[in-house]
């Protein structure tokens, strides 16, 4: 009878610790072997890059960005929005440690809750939800299948010096009207009242007030958008990422969809989003806490999950102030 071995032999394990633990931790250097094995993985996942440490000042700041994913919110949504939870609201089905995780425990070492500790097992949950759920990076793909000419990228090609850039905040909330496209001129006037210059590669992100409304508030549907006119002018001062705290960042879709059914006019359609098919710019919406942050002076990470081939991730998002 052919027997399988379930145990991994030490010096196997050894190796999977020492490749995976950074090398600052270990005092040593990469093998040759491990070295490869990490260059093999940049191949299946072009752009994502081997990152081992960041060094941070001993006083950095660390400021949350992200908005917390909360299954109860479903009983929380506004009539008009039961149904159409998926990028707002979890799914969470919970196996508490004291309930199916006890199950679970049981059924796994074929042990009764009478052999487990305290009578309990672990905790772990099944979730659902959209890619777009939170506060989340969307991808190049998220915005049609090429981008400036070539295949768009997906989120698992973004590399991390990508995502942990330089912020600006452009403060929004007396210039911009909720249902309305935020007008190019008034972006203009909110970089000048942000007093820096953008850098290539960085972060703008929008604060247009959204943060008075919890996802029980009707003014949590009816945001401030972003037209193409003003994605393209934001994307032409070098920044890369583009942040609101808004839900969506054109604008609402009634309020795309009544002024297609009105106009007709083609251009009007989810053009914020559509406009990052001609210049690569990676949308972040549901931004959390931009209150927390001085108008720049500061860096700040977008750490989506890995999920390979996706249009988008949910991440958590921190700024890190000086
Ligand atoms: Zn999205």
């Amino acid at each position: 009878m052919r027997q399988t071995r379930i145990t991994r032999p030490l010096a196997t394990l050894e190796a999977v610790v020492t490749e995976w633990l950074p090398s600052y931790v270990l005092g040593g250097k990469r093998t040759t072997q491990q070295a490869m094995k990490i260059e093999r993985r940049s191949q299946r996942w072009p752009g994502a890059t081997a990152c081992w440490a960041v060094p941070l000042g001993g006083d950095m700041k660390l400021v949350d960005l992200t908005r917390p994913l909360d299954a109860a919110d479903m009983d929380r949504l506004p009539p008009f929005m039961k149904g159409r939870h998926g990028v707002i609201v979890p799914e969470i089905e919970f196996h508490h440690p004291a309930g199916k995780g006890a199950d679970a425990v049981c059924a796994v070492f074929g042990c009764t809750r009478e052999d487990l500790p305290d009578g309990e097992g672990w905790g772990a949950e099944s979730l659902h939800f959209n890619s777009h759920i939170g506060t989340h990076v969307d991808a190049p793909l998220h915005y049609g299948s090429k981008c400036e000419g070539k295949p768009a990228r997906t989120i698992s090609d973004i590399a991390l010096d990508e995502l942990f850039v330089d912020g600006f905040v452009l403060d929004l909330r007396d210039k911009a009207a909720p249902g309305e496209a935020i007008a190019v001129d008034v972006l203009k006037t909110a970089i000048q009242e942000n007093g820096a210059e953008i850098t290539r590669g960085a972060a703008v992100m929008l604060r247009t007030g959204q943060e008075r409304f919890e996802v029980s508030d009707a003014g949590f549907y009816a945001y401030p958008g972003m037209s193409r006119e003003g994605t393209l002018y934001l994307a032409s001062t070098g920044a890369k990422i583009l942040g609101t705290d808004a839900l969506g960042w054109d604008r609402p879709f009634p309020v795309i969809r009544r002024t297609f059914q009105e106009t007709k006019d083609r251009s009007t359609i989810w053009d914020g989003h559509f406009a990052g098919r001609d210049k690569e710019v990676f949308i972040v919406q549901q931004m959390y806490g931009l209150e927390q942050l001085p108008p720049h002076g500061f860096k700040v990470g977008f750490f989506p999950m890995r999920l390979v081939k996706c249009s988008a991730a949910p991440a958590r998002v921190v700024a890190f102030l000086p």
